[in-house]
């Protein structure tokens, strides 16, 4: 195999290089290297959007008629890796990351008109409203009800009428559309009888509360739906048959993005730090090392990764593969950030870093001043955030579960 860049990908490199100096402004450069959680703050996200939108570089991965770019898997890999070295923020995955291949997948041709778009242009942001109080890892026994009613077309047409509730929303709070699984019928296995159904979060008998994460952040919530109104033109595949469309979302979920690009520029940062600090023991530089190979590994893995997407693939059995080994890596890698900090890791001074969302009761001192630096500072609520990463799209437990099933069926 050769790995070397060929003259046009090179040319394409600085292409997407050019951009970045053109549109990526300093002060997104400098919050996205304090972000605490993958999740850069939603006002920040979009600005960034914008200007990939208005460039048609926003939704890569969507087929071009769809929207997308019409790259290659190579082309694809190196903006990723260009974007995040340069410090790009990463855009609210829910949406043009998610929701949006699915409606490519399984929407209505009125559905893609619609939704996509305003996708793109950052008109609707979107939440995942899958898991509730009892039904995370054992998704299918959700219970939020949606019953189906027929009304003529003077007073809104057919719809569903929805009740019950969605836990850990991601964005909630901001988002103004949720893609949600609802239960729809009792059938013989809890799988049948679900659908996928969109719904419009400022509709009345919406409401959020919020969540807050181990470091202070409000970016989950909870949401409670009471006999919301959906039309039926909002199902997305089949009515039941949800869970098709469901499975189908999730690959996009665990193996949709690449974590070695942001994993490089954190391992660069911390070397530089213990370098700058002459901090760092032996036994980290050892582990440091173990990591730097890891990260090799997985990169190789996630350009092939790409490389079978772009044939017009799912990101099938390999997304859970992707999702264990990228977020298993980034723990051991803030354990190292952690240690490098030392003692000014302990201080909770969130002005200097860029959480994911609201700090609620926090009252930041007049200026910027703080003990250590933003990079010891984030090194804290980046640890306990990035906790999450083996627990959300589904724990890592499941995926090795989803990846043992997957080689039994083929040693078969
Ligand atoms: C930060 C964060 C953001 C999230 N964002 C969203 C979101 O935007 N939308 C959304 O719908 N959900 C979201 N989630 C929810 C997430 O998908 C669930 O937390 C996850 O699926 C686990 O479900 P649970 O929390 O109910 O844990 P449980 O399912 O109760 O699991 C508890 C523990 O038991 C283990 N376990 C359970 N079943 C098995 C099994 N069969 N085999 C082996 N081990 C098992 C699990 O691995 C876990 O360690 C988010 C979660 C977090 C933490």
């Amino acid at each position: 195999m050769n790995l070397d860049w060929t003259p046009a990908d090179l040319a394409f490199r600085d292409e997407v290089r050019g951009f970045l100096t053109a549109e990526l402004t300093q002060e997104m450069r400098t919050a996205t290297a304090k972000m605490t959680s993958v999740y850069a703050p939603v006002a920040l996200s979009l600005a960034w959007q914008a200007k990939l939108h208005a460039r048609g570089w926003a939704a890569p991965d969507w087929p071009q008629e769809a929207g997308g770019t019409g790259w290659s898997p190579v082309q694809r890999y190196i903006f990723t890796r260009e974007l995040t070295e340069a410090g790009a923020p990463p855009l609210s995955p829910m949406g043009i990351g998610m929701c949006g291949p699915v409606l490519i997948g399984y929407g209505t041709a009125e559905q893609q008109a619609h939704w996509l778009p305003r996708m793109l242009n950052g008109d609707d942001l979107w939440c995942q409203g899958y898991s509730e109080t009892e039904s995370g890892s054992d998704l299918a026994s959700l219970r939020m009800k949606a019953v189906r009613v027929s009304a003529p077309a003077a007073d809104g047409g057919d719809h569903f009428v929805c009740t019950g509730h969605k836990l850990w929303t991601t964005h909630g709070h901001e988002a103004n559309m949720i893609f949600c699984l609802v239960r729809t019928a009792q059938l013989a296995k809890p799988q049948q009888g679900i659908t996928f159904l969109l719904i419009d979060m400022t509709a009345p008998g919406v409401s959020v509360r919020p969540i807050l994460s181990l470091s202070g952040e409000h970016i989950q919530n909870y949401i409670t739906f009471d006999e919301v109104r959906v039309p039926a033109a909002n199902v997305v595949g089949a009515v039941d048959d949800g869970w098709t469309v469901a499975k189908y979302l999730m690959e996009f979920e665990r193996g949709g993005s690449l974590y070695s690009p942001s994993m490089r520029t954190r391992v660069a940062r911390l070397h530089r730090f213990l370098a700058a600090e002459g901090a760092g023991t032996n036994g980290m530089t050892r582990r440091l090392s173990l990591i730097i190979a890891d990260i090799e590994a997985l990169d190789a893995f996630e350009l092939q990764s790409m490389s079978s997407l772009s044939l017009g693939g799912a990101p099938g059995v390999k997304a859970s593969m992707l999702k264990v080994l990228g977020t298993e890596l980034s723990q051991r890698l803030t354990e190292l950030e952690l240690e490098g900090a030392g003692p000014y890791a302990s201080a909770w001074q969130p002005h200097l870093t860029t959480p994911g969302g609201d700090v609620p009761g926090f009252d930041p001192p007049g200026d910027n001043s703080g003990v250590g630096s933003s990079y010891t500072a984030k090194a804290m609520p980046k640890y306990l955030n990035d906790r999450a990463g083996s627990i959300y799209a589904g724990s890592n437990e499941i995926q090795r579960g989803i990846l043992w099933q997957n080689l039994e069926r083929s040693a078969r």
